[in-house]
Parts: C-alpha cells; sequence; structure tokens
C-alpha cells in the first residue's frame, strides 16, 4: 500500500491466475492450456508476419481479422469485436454495458475475474447460488437484473447449460445484456452464437487461447448485435486503438482458417478427457461431468488440498481454490495422453503412500 495509490487502487482485488512456475519442470494441468502447439499455418503466419510492415501500427478495427471469424460463424463483420485475449473483451464489456446502480448477477461458482472487474467498476452483483452438483438453476437468472454473466461451459465446473435454457435467460433479461463466456465451448457444447439474430440482448465472448492452442499470443472476441459492438468500440477506443498487434492478427487468421487441424486438438482432448474420468471413477473419484478441457474432481477419502500438495511434489500441477463449496475439489485440466496417465500414476502413487 502506497500513499500515492488512488482510492481505487487500493480497494480493487486484482485477479491471482494459475501459477507459472520456473523452479522445475512440472506438468502443467493447472491453466487449461492446449497441450498441443498452435497449427504449422498459424507458426508460419506469425513468420511471415515478422517483417517491414512491423514499423506500422495495425489496423486499429482489426478488419481482416474480423472477416475471417464473421466468415466462420456466418456473421457480419460488425457484429464483431476483437480484444487482446477475451479477458479484455470481458473487461471492456462489464464497463460498456453495466451500470453502478444496477445490480449484474453471475454464478456463486464461476470465472473469479468477474468480481475482479465489477470492484474495479465499482458495479454492484449478487451471486446466483447453483446446485449441490454444480448444475446452473436458470431460476436465479429470472427477476430485475442489471445484467447477466455465464460462463458456457462454466469455469471451474465444466457444466454445460444448453441452448435452450440460455434462451429463457435472454428471455427475461430482454432490457440487459447477457453476457455468455464460451472459453470452452468447443470441446462438447453447442455455442448460442446463432441466437444473435434473434437477441440483441445478448454478447457471445470466445478465445483463441484454448481450443485454438494460442493462449501466449492473447487474442479473444465479441460476437453480438452491430450496437454492443459500437458500444464495445467506444470504450475500447477510449483505452487503446491498437489493442492487437501484427502477429497476432496475422496468427489468429491462421488459426481461424485452419479448422482440420482445430477438430484434430478438440477431438484428442474429448478422448483424453472421457478415458481419464473412467479411470478417475474408477479410483473412486467423484468427477462432475464436463464439457470443457479440464475436469473437477472430489475424492471423499482425501482432501484436495492435500493432493494438490503431493501432486505438486511429484511436478504436477493442478488448480486448487481455496473457496467455500468448492476447496475439497481439484481442477484438472486435460493434457495429452501421456502427461494424463503421468498424473493418474502420481495420484496412485499418492494413495498407495497415505
Ligand atoms: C481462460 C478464460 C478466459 C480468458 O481467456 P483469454 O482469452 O486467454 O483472456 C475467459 N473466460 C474464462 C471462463 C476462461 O476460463
Amino acid at each position: 500500500m502506497s500513499k500515492y495509490w488512488s482510492e481505487i487502487t487500493k480497494s480493487i482485488e486484482p485477479y491471482v491466475c494459475g501459477e507459472q512456475p520456473k523452479d522445475k519442470k512440472y506438468i502443467k494441468l493447472n491453466t487449461n492450456e492446449s497441450p498441443y502447439p498452435p497449427s504449422p499455418k498459424v507458426l508460419e503466419a506469425i513468420k511471415n508476419a515478422a517483417n517491414g510492415d512491423l514499423r506500422l501500427y495495425p489496423d486499429p478495427d482489426c478488419d481482416e481479422l474480423r472477416s475471417t471469424i464473421a466468415e466462420y460463424y456466418n456473421l457480419n463483420k460488425d457484429e464483431i469485436f476483437i480484444g487482446n485475449g477475451s479477458d479484455e473483451v470481458l473487461a471492456f464489456s462489464f464497463l460498456t454495458f453495466f451500470n453502478t446502480n444496477e445490480t449484474i448477477v453471475f454464478p456463486d461458482i464461476s470465472y473469479s475475474f468477474y468480481p475482479v472487474y465489477a470492484g474495479l467498476y465499482n458495479l454492484k452483483y449478487r451471486l446466483a447460488k447453483l446446485q449441490e452438483d454444480f448444475s446452473i438453476p436458470i431460476s436465479e437468472f429470472i427477476g430485475k437484473n442489471g445484467g447477466v454473466v455465464i460462463p458456457n461451459p462454466n469455469a471451474p465446473t465444466g457444466r454445460y447449460l444448453d441452448v435452450d435454457s440460455i434462451k429463457k435467460i435472454l428471455n427475461c433479461n430482454s432490457n440487459k445484456v447477457v453476457i455468455i463466456d464460451e472459453a470452452y465451448i468447443d470441446f462438447g457444447g453447442d455455442s448460442v452464437v446463432e441466437l444473435i439474430k434473434d437477441y440483441d440482448n445478448l454478447l457471445v465472448i470466445q478465445t483463441l487461447s484454448k481450443s485454438r492452442s494460442l493462449a501466449g499470443i492473447r487474442v479473444g472476441f465479441a460476437m453480438g448485435n452491430k450496437e454492443l459492438i459500437q458500444g464495445l468500440n467506444r470504450v475500447k477506443n477510449s483505452f487503446n486503438s491498437y489493442t492487437i498487434d501484427r502477429v497476432a492478427a496475422s496468427a489468429a487468421m491462421a488459426a481461424i482458417k485452419d479448422e482440420d487441424y482445430f477438430k484434430q486438438c478438440v477431438e484428442k482432448i474429448i478422448k483424453t478427457r472421457e478415458r481419464i474420468v473412467k479411470k478417475l471413477n474408477s479410483l473412486g473419484f467423484n468427477v462432475i461431468p464436463s464439457e470443457a478441457n479440464f475436469i473437477f474432481i472430489t475424492h471423499k477419502n482425501y482432501a484436495a488440498n492435500d493432493l494438490f500438495i503431493k501432486l505438486r511434489e511429484k511436478s504436477v500441477l493442478v488448480r486448487y481454490f481455496n473457496k467455500e463449496k468448492i476447496n475439497n475439489y481439484l481442477r484438472v485440466s486435460i493434457g495429452s495422453d501421456e502427461e494424463m496417465d503421468f498424473f493418474i500414476e502420481k495420484f496412485q502413487e499418492i494413495i498407495d503412500e497415505v
């Protein structure tokens, strides 16, 4: 704390991301990155983009990248907004659509960045209570809300909400923006992006960080009615005109265009997930149904925090949240088959030791 900090800086509670330790080599199953490299075409595009044009500012509107995404999702270019990772898109969205005198709502177990943005902008929020099995009750989102934010599938639980349920939430919040954060939608769920045509209050946010193996490049995007997008642009252009650099834009375009490679990676991850779920079940774990590239697990005989520490000692990093309701769970990203076998092996060792 410094006397030079503004009141807001003193009061905010910044987000803490999953650790990226450098002391030794770990099997990283803690931040939901892809175990597979980006498409070779992406690497090629990055090399080609590293040229003399880097002396020039990039296109502030990311026109070409927006066209690429528009084509992919059968949308109009002006229904797309690009940001420096979907975290930035979320941060801009909270400022663009929510008012300080109203109360927004998101699940009580959810992406822990949402309360951080709310704190930063001084927004009031209500936490929608999830069921015991972490499913999302629609009833919690009915009523007078200042806006709604739901990750689908939810993080860190992996639970998925079907399109009809989201329609109901959109219908009963027709005067407010409903943000569906689809960071993990490619791992088994159906996107609600098609509903944009019917619902002018829907904003769908996606990222290239998970299913397209590009967490290191920082590209996310929002899709919605063009007036929502215009609002986002007003806010973005009040911060920074050039949030996406030339290299990132080229990489992102190549990633979206290489659909075959993307599908292969996603299919492999889903297959590994299903295999590991079965294994964990046979070891006595309760695994929450997941449509994401991670699983949320608990064991009635072993404390999650102990398992977390012991796994770390054995060079496996998973995510543990010391938070009410979920403090006996571990979130485990789906790695490659080899990584997941190593993880199961270490688990087995820990179980045998106690
Ligand atoms: C990973 C994640 C994001 C952020 O992704 P970036 O595009 O890398 O910023 C957003 N929402 C949820 C729920 C996530 O898990």
